[in-house]
C-alpha cells in the first residue's frame, strides 16, 4: 500500500497545479467560480498595438499604467463588481504583474489569459508561431498554465485566441483554433475566441467538435458582429455567445443611448427563445493604449450599470435574470472543467 506520508508523494502534491475543477484562476490565485460575483467577462487594461515584432514590458511604464486604470476599477466596486476578465493576450500588451497590483489595490478578482491573436493579418502572432505544430503552440500555452506566465507565478485563467472574420478561416487561424482545442482537453480552461460573424464562428465550433472540445467550451467573442440565426445554432450545440461591446452615447443616435436599445431587443429576444443562459455580456472597454500620451482616451466600464440594467428591467428582466447573465454564466464557462463531447 502507498504511504500518503512518503515524501516523494509531497513532493508530487507540492508540484501539482493547486488547482480542482470548479475553480478559476486569477492573478492572485484560484478562487472557487462561485465566489467570482457579478463578473465583466471581456474588457481590457491595457493594449499595444505596434506587434508582435516590437513590443514587451519595455513599451510601457507599469506605475503610470496603474494609476492610470485604477480609478475606473475602484469605480466598479459601488456597482458590485467581483471580477473582472482583462482579455488583451500576449504580444498585444498583456502585462500579468500590472493586473495583479489592480486587482490587490481593489480587491477586484481579474483573469488574464494564454493564447496567440491571429486577425489583424497574424500581425500580432510572434514569427515562431508560424512555423509551428498546434501541438507545439499548446504546449507553449499548458507550460503557462503550470508554470506561470513569464517567470511572474501568475496564472492564466482562460485561452484567448483570435481569428479572421471570414468564411473561411485561414491556415494559422484553423492551427490556433486546434492549439486551443489541446490546450483545453489538458488543462480545462475556456476558449475565448476573437471572431466576429456566424460563419468563422460555426467553423470553428466544427473544427471543436472534430477533436473532442464539446461546444460548452468555447466563447464566441464579438458575436454582435454575427446574427440571431447564427446565435441560435450556436446557443442549441451549448457555445457562449458573447456579446461584449455594451456602450452608451456615441458612437450612436444623437439620444446617446448608443447600443443600449440593440442590447435590451436582443437579450429580450434571448430570454424568449430560452436560451439566456448560453449569453455572456460586457464592454470591450478601456484601455491604456500604449503610445498615447498617458494612454490616450479611456473608455470606462460602467454603461451596463448606467445605462442597459436600468433599460432590462422596465423591460421585464427580473434580478434572477440579471444573476444568471452577470453571475451564474460566467460561473459555468470560465470554471475549469475539460470539456469533452
Ligand atoms: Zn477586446
Amino acid at each position: 500500500m502507498k504511504n500518503p506520508f512518503n515524501p516523494f508523494f509531497l513532493v508530487a502534491a507540492l508540484l501539482l497545479p493547486w488547482v480542482l475543477p470548479g475553480q478559476v484562476i486569477t492573478v492572485q490565485g484560484a478562487i472557487d467560480s462561485r465566489d467570482m460575483g457579478l463578473t465583466l467577462i471581456h474588457e481590457h487594461i491595457l493594449v499595444d498595438w505596434i506587434g508582435a515584432d516590437s513590443t514587451g514590458y519595455h513599451r510601457w511604464d507599469r506605475k503610470e499604467v496603474v494609476a492610470r486604470a485604477l480609478p475606473y476599477l475602484q469605480e466598479l466596486r459601488q456597482y458590485g463588481v467581483g471580477t473582472f476578465l482583462d482579455c488583451t493576450p500576449a504580444y498585444l500588451g498583456r502585462d500579468p504583474r500590472v493586473l495583479k497590483e489592480l486587482s490587490e489595490a481593489t480587491g477586484i478578482h481579474i483573469l488574464t489569459n494564454t493564447g496567440f491573436y491571429g486577425a489583424g493579418t497574424n500581425k500580432f502572432v510572434p514569427g515562431f508561431a508560424l512555423d509551428s505544430s498546434p501541438g507545439e503552440l499548446a504546449a507553449i500555452w499548458i507550460d503557462e498554465f503550470r508554470q506561470g506566465i513569464d517567470n511572474t507565478g501568475i496564472r492564466p485563467g482562460f485561452i484567448k485566441i483570435s481569428v479572421e472574420n471570414r468564411d473561411t478561416l485561414p491556415p494559422m487561424h484553423e492551427k490556433l483554433v486546434r492549439a486551443a482545442a489541446l490546450t483545453h482537453l489538458e488543462t480545462g480552461l475556456a476558449i475565448v475566441s476573437h471572431t466576429g460573424g456566424d460563419a468563422p464562428a460555426l467553423a470553428q465550433l466544427k473544427i471543436l467538435q472534430e477533436m473532442g472540445v464539446s461546444p460548452d467550451a468555447f466563447v464566441w467573442t464579438h458575436a454582435q458582429n454575427g446574427t440571431f440565426e447564427g446565435y441560435l445554432q450556436a446557443a442549441r450545440q451549448g457555445a457562449w455567445i458573447s456579446l461584449d461591446h455594451i456602450q452608451a452615447g456615441q458612437p450612436g443616435p444623437a439620444d446617446g443611448t448608443g447600443n443600449i436599445p440593440w442590447y435590451v431587443q436582443t437579450l429580450s429576444r434571448f430570454k424568449s427563445q430560452g436560451i439566456l443562459d448560453h449569453v455572456l455580456i460586457s464592454h470591450d472597454a478601456g484601455w491604456y493604449d500604449v503610445g498615447e500620451p498617458n494612454g490616450g482616451g479611456y473608455r470606462g466600464y460602467t454603461d451596463l450599470f448606467t445605462h442597459l440594467i436600468p433599460r432590462l428591467r422596465e423591460n421585464g428582466f427580473r434580478q434572477d435574470d440579471l444573476d444568471l447573465v452577470l453571475k451564474e454564466n460566467p460561473g459555468k464557462a470560465y470554471a475549469l472543467r475539460i470539456r469533452k463531447n
